[in-house]
């Protein structure tokens, strides 16, 4: 006989998206299950780049973004590729993401990501007051580097946007750039300076820490593959690799990049794909790095880790089961030793991960059509760690049915339909 159990909620995904979400309902009195097939921090949340990235309001598909990308196309290894094994299947996420770019969808995107933002600073801020997941943030500043003057003049309208939603920055010239960072190469003459750049030190095991702060208020963590979800009435019912079912009051999807055969059962489509990013993680004495450095016009950065510094990047358009080609983690790591002369780039480890990703870079926050026993809390893109604390807040209220405080209907999961 398959075994049949209950559970008043289920969280599928033990990312720091589904991490978060389990502490915030624990925290509000829910008892949570949290299933992972491999455990905590298994996906994109082990090897981010670590960057509280409150102040990037500014959503990727924007005008004039589709006549970029064939120039950035044409490296192979440059900022973005597309695997040929896997062009036509992207081929309508590509569609709806040149919809995205349109002038009216982009400046709404904006809105609502300085929305999600202020809320993800002041649910961050919550975390980081629990005494066990405080050392897990460092406030280092982040320098935003530029190649010429006219690259630094074209991102004008975006630091514009920053600045009226509040965030705090001021241009850099050289003599600043070299004493915030020795020994850039003399190619960086152009910077924006936000001393208020927050960081991870960790982010896989500060997802570990999120995770067992949620079973230290009760949580219960399970090595679990969930291969289908039936909303059944008021309740949902899941269903295991190994034939076991849960009924739950509520089930939470936080599947990250894979949770779109799960909503696909439940009869939503949802145009979820993923935006495959790269890194190298160098052992910390490689160089000394004071802070975060974005290389805006090579869409990488370099960041200050506690046990390294992690070189990463870029966008691969190429699904889940593709091989990864480290030629771009290798390709990422020439540039840096170009842009840093003095970094050494030997003994690091290369990684993959899988960005969750909707085409208009927003994620998917809202109830199920079959059922508002079931809600959706994936798509997070380049901003996952960002708004996770946010997530879990915006979930537990789902949850509970109460008012969010923040409209979610930019972050509804029918919205392309
Ligand atoms: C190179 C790179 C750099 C990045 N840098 C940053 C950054 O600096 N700042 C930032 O905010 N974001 C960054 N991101 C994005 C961020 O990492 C992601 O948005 C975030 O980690 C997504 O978290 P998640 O919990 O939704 O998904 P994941 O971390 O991928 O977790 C999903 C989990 O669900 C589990 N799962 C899936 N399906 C099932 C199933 N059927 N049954 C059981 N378990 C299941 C998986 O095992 C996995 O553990 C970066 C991403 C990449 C790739």
């Amino acid at each position: 006989m398959p075994v049949q159990t209950k559970a008043d909620v289920v969280v599928i995904g033990a990312g720091i998206v589904g991490a978060m979400s389990a502490l915030h309902l624990q925290q509000q009195g829910r008892n949570v299950v949290i299933l992972d097939r491999t455990g905590p921090a298994a996906g994109a949340s082990a090897g981010n780049a670590g960057i509280l990235a409150f102040p990037e309001i500014i959503p990727i598909p924007s005008p004039g973004v589709m006549f970029k990308a064939p120039k950035w196309l044409l490296d192979p290894l440059g900022p973005l590729s597309i695997r040929p094994a896997y062009a036509l299947k992207i081929a309508p996420w590509l569609w709806h993401f040149w919809r995205a770019s349109s002038r009216k969808v982009f400046e709404q995107g904006i809105v609502t990501q300085a929305a999600m933002m202020e809320l993800a600073a002041v649910e961050m801020a919550r975390i980081r007051a629990i005494p066990e997941l405080a050392p897990f943030f460092d406030n280092t500043g982040t320098l935003d580097l530029y190649d010429s003057e006219e690259s630094f003049d074209a991102a004008a309208h975006d630091w514009r946007e920053k600045e009226k939603a509040g965030f705090e920055f001021r241009r850099v010239n050289r003599k600043e750039i070299e004493e915030l960072q020795p020994g850039l190469a003399p190619q960086f003459q152009h910077a924006m300076y936000s001393v208020s750049g927050v960081q991870i030190n960790d982010p896989k095991e500060f997802t570990r820490a999120v995770c067992a702060q949620a079973e230290a208020a009760g949580a219960a963590l399970r090595i679990a593959d969930v291969t289908d979800i039936a909303a059944t009435g008021d309740s949902a019912t899941i269903t295991l690799a190994n034939g076991e079912t849960i009924e739950a009051g509520t089930v939470v999807l936080a599947g990250g990049a894979w949770s779109k055969k799960l909503t696909a059962r439940l009869g939503d489509r949802v145009p979820l794909d993923t935006e495959r990013g790269y890194n190298t993680t160098l052992p910390s004495q490689s160089f000394n790095l004071k802070r975060q450095l974005y290389f805006n016009d090579h869409a990488f950065v370099v960041t200050p880790l506690s046990h390294g510094i992690r070189v990463g990047g870029a966008v691969e358009l190429g699904g889940l089961d593709l091989p990864p080609n480290y030629n771009r983690s290798k390709s990422l790591l020439a540039k840096a030793g170009r842009f840093l002369p003095e970094l050494d780039t030997r003994g690091g480890t290369e990684w993959m991960g899988f960005r969750p990703s909707l085409p208009d870079c927003l994620p998917v926050i809202g109830y199920s059509k079959a059922s508002r026993s079931v809600v959706y809390a994936f798509g997070h893109g380049h901003l996952g760690l960002t708004q996770s604390a946010a997530t879990g807040k915006l979930v537990s209220d789902l949850v509970a049915g109460r008012a969010t405080g923040m409209s979610l209907a930019p972050f509804r999961p029918d919205r392309f339909n």
